[in-house]
């Protein structure tokens, strides 16, 4: 699985002791939130700026504790930014864009991006998603079907991120995906067009319900399993048409 790269910016020089009036430009200055971020992202922590919850702090006098990461931040704290709309309008308010592809036929990726501008940002999250796309596995799923096309997924599994987990079971065709919404873009995008879904913890955290689900969908591939039980529902990984000369369609991509 490749890293993703970190958002695009020069390598920046090293940053100013916090304590000192910020002589960088805001060119510079967000490196390092977007660092910050990154790790964040792995730690599977929504990167979500809660400005909201900040500045109320502040106005309730509970800021006496808070010890500002984010340049924004900071500048909350001086008092330079009195007011939401003040702090929405500086140039500094972050956007995390979580972004979902696939080609509806067996390859998934997801990827996230956080940047300044709405625009690039989706973009750069649908690069990584594309650099992060992998073949899944699908089956027919039971006895209770017998297709034999690869319409489910191949067997019960269960996707994890932080505190979200998603079950999908093999469901007969014709079921649909009875999944949560957000379940329902990463499975389609995948390829996989009926399932049961069942989640728990967290799961109103969408950027760990998408991740969730297709940690769930990588584990199609990474369980192992007979041969025996790989003939008996089906079970083929990638596109269910061999492809046999033109490469694969670009694949469809979604942001969520
Ligand atoms: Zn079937």
């Amino acid at each position: 699985m490749p890293k993703t790269p970190p958002p695009a910016a020069p390598t920046a020089p090293a940053p100013a002791p916090a304590d000192e009036p910020e002589p960088e430009d805001a060119a510079v200055a967000p490196t390092d939130e977007a660092k910050e971020l990154e790790e964040l992202v792995q730690k599977g922590v929504k990167p979500r700026l809660d400005l909201a919850a900040e500045l109320k702090k502040v106005e309730e006098g509970r800021g006496a504790e808070w010890t500002p990461k984010t340049r924004l931040g900071r500048l909350v704290r001086s008092g330079e930014i009195t007011s939401m709309s003040q702090a929405l309008s500086c140039g500094l308010r972050r956007f995390s864009i979580q972004a979902v592809v696939g080609n509806r036929d067996g390859f998934v990726g997801i990827g996230m991006a956080t940047g300044k501008e709405v625009g690039p940002t989706i973009r750069k999250a649908i690069d990584n998603a594309k650099l992060n796309v992998i073949e899944i596995r699908r089956g027919c799923g039971s006895w209770e079907c017998g297709c034999g096309t690869p319409h489910t997924v191949p067997f019960l599994v269960i996707g994890q991120a932080g505190s979200a987990e998603m079950t999908f079971k093999p469901a007969p065709r014709g079921v649909g995906l009875a999944v949560g919404d957000i379940a329902k873009k990463v499975l389609s995008l995948a390829g996989v067009k009926d399932a049961w879904g069942f989640a728990r913890g967290q799961t109103r955290t969408t950027v760990n319900a998408a991740q969730a689900a297709f940690d769930a969908m990588r584990r199609t591939v990474t369980t192992r399993i007979s041969e025996k039980q790989a003939s008996r529902v089906k079970i083929t990984t990638g596109p269910s048409m061999p492809v046999a000369s033109a490469p694969a369609a670009p694949p469809a991509g979604g942001a969520a």
